[in-house]
């Protein structure tokens, strides 16, 4: 068995946090995301969600 070369793919993701509480959520990236991006409103409290980092994602579960 052995991998196949460029079989692996790098999924690209934004993470949102709020800028009140401790909400945060993951999801995919999407054309025009930058940090510190104002996105929308938080479903906890109403405070103003935020892009805080935008990173690339291995399709390949590494687990420790
Ligand atoms: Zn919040």
């Amino acid at each position: 068995m052995g991998f196949e070369s460029s079989k692996e793919q790098l999924k690209v993701k934004t993470e949102i946090r709020c800028m009140t509480c401790d909400y945060k959520i993951v999801r995919d990236f999407q054309q025009g995301d930058f940090v510190p991006k104002i996105v929308g409103q938080c479903p906890k409290d109403g405070g103003q969600l935020y892009i805080a980092g935008i990173y690339a994602e291995s399709t390949a579960q590494q687990k420790k």
